[in-house]
């Protein structure tokens, strides 16, 4: 069994999903499955219907309208003649949604977050399942909510692993290509879950973990595992092998190519990630296994923007030690907060935050009962694994206020204030 996962932008319009055909065919393997994502930014679309729904009760009719069309457009070049049985299943899922809009009495976002937004997974495999079968290409759809038994944590729900594994063995059985969705699942009160924005690649090691598969590649618009991400670097380089650990400790720094929990179960079964290009799929790649990293001379860059830097010292100037660090935590982890660094001295205590689900006001007034906070709301966080000296001059160039730096043998990180121009970092390797 070997597992391809294709991202939202490899599947963002009727030509590229012709190419998927090729791809699949391309491959010596009677047993496969396919995991894909929400066509090109539905994802985006989607969020943005559930914004208008939850807060402001605009335009949700001509929202709903366009993702819609976009849908059917892909239909109509899919499907030149024999394109009523698509179209019908498409109409058939928006009817759902309309009526989930109408009936929906829960007021918690992230619950009717995940009840709308997976319908992009489910269109997207759903129209490429028919299609397949139309050009001749056989596949069987399997829906992931019946598979992927998750907790009740809306929009960053956690797997049941061994629920996980005996569903997914029992749906798939036997030879042949099975089309299934990434990023969603469900809980045992049958709703849907999903498992945080770009979960698919999760879902796709998720499956694999569960049939013992050979190898998995997700398939995407780059050429692999690079030194930074493209859109906002030039000159990136590309990192052709990676062990398990390093690529751990990359996704972790929030490495944009690949989700952070998906090398946990390829891991503990040895099974090696291809990351490859979509565009060119003869090309290497990135190979991600047990073995040795050809990565340690070269530095890897990570940027993320919007993020939230709190300065947290006690109101009478005593020590943040063991007990205030542990009450600090449990209001982080109340308010769903991503922390990602944490830096401490005697009588103060740093962190940096993702405020991924918006808790950030609530966080706030109830630290400031007990502690002296102070915010600064729109940081960056640059992370350099592997840094060297070159690394730390390009720094200076970039000529930013520096709010903290924590340094490691292997990696850098710098707090900037205010958020870092995209602009300031195209040029980053030639100054
Ligand atoms: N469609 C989801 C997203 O865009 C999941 C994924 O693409 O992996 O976040
Ligand atoms: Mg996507």
């Amino acid at each position: 069994m070997i597992v391809y996962k294709f991202g939202g932008a490899s599947i963002k319009d009727y030509k590229s999903i012709k190419r998927l055909v090729k791809i699949i065919r391309n491959n010596n393997c009677d047993q496969m499955m396919l995991i894909v994502s929400a066509m090109g930014k539905t994802t985006n679309s989607m969020e943005d219907l559930v914004a208008s729904y939850t807060k402001s009760y605009k335009n949700i009719k001509a929202k709903l309208e366009l993702i819609k069309r976009f849908h059917t457009d892909i239909v109509k070049g899919l499907f030149p003649k024999n394109r009523l049985s698509a179209l019908k299943v498409v109409d058939l899922l928006f009817n759902e949604i309309d009526k989930f809009l109408k009936l929906n009495k829960e007021n918690d976002y992230n619950f009717i977050y995940d009840q709308l937004v997976s319908y992009g997974e489910i269109l997207s495999s759903i129209i490429i399942s028919k299609y397949f079968n139309s050009v001749g290409l056989k596949s069987k759809w399997v829906d992931a909510r019946s598979c992927i038994i998750t907790d009740e944590y809306y929009r960053d729900a956690n797997v049941d692993f061994e629920k996980t594994s005996k569903s997914i063995k029992r749906k798939i059985k036997g030879k042949g290509l099975f089309i299934s969705q990434g990023f969603i699942g469900s809980n045992k009160k049958s709703f849907t879950t999903t498992l945080g924005r770009e979960g698919s690649d999760y879902s796709a090691a998720i499956f694999a973990h569960a049939l013992n598969a050979e190898l998995v590649t997700i398939w995407k618009d780059v050429r692999g595992v690079l030194n930074a991400d493209p859109r906002y670097f030039n000159k990136t380089k590309l990192l052709k092998k990676i062990s398990y650990e390093e690529a751990i400790e990359l996704a972790f720094y929030g490495a944009s190519v690949i989700h952070p929990k998906t090398l946990q179960p390829l891991k503990k079964k040895n099974i090696p990630l291809y990351v490859k290009s979509f565009l060119r799929p003869s090309r290497e790649g990135t190979l991600i296994s047990k073995h040795d990293s050809t990565v340690r001379n070269i530095p890897s860059h990570i940027v993320k923007w919007n993020r939230v830097l709190l300065k947290i010292s006690s109101k009478d100037f005593s020590f943040i030690v063991e007990k205030k660090i542990s009450l600090i935590f449990s209001m982080l982890s109340k308010y769903k907060m991503k922390v990602e660094l944490i830096q401490n001295s005697a009588i103060s205590f740093s962190v940096v935050l993702n405020n991924k689900y918006g808790g950030l006001d609530k966080l706030l007034d109830e630290l400031k009962e007990t502690f002296k906070v102070s915010v600064d709301k729109e940081v960056s966080l640059f992370t350099i694994r592997h840094f060297n000296r070159i690394s730390l001059k390009h720094i200076k160039k970039l000529n930013q206020n520096i709010l903290l730096e924590q340094r490691t043998y292997k990696t850098l990180q710098l707090v900037l204030s205010k958020n870092i121009k995209q602009e300031n970092l195209f040029g980053f390797f030639e100054r």
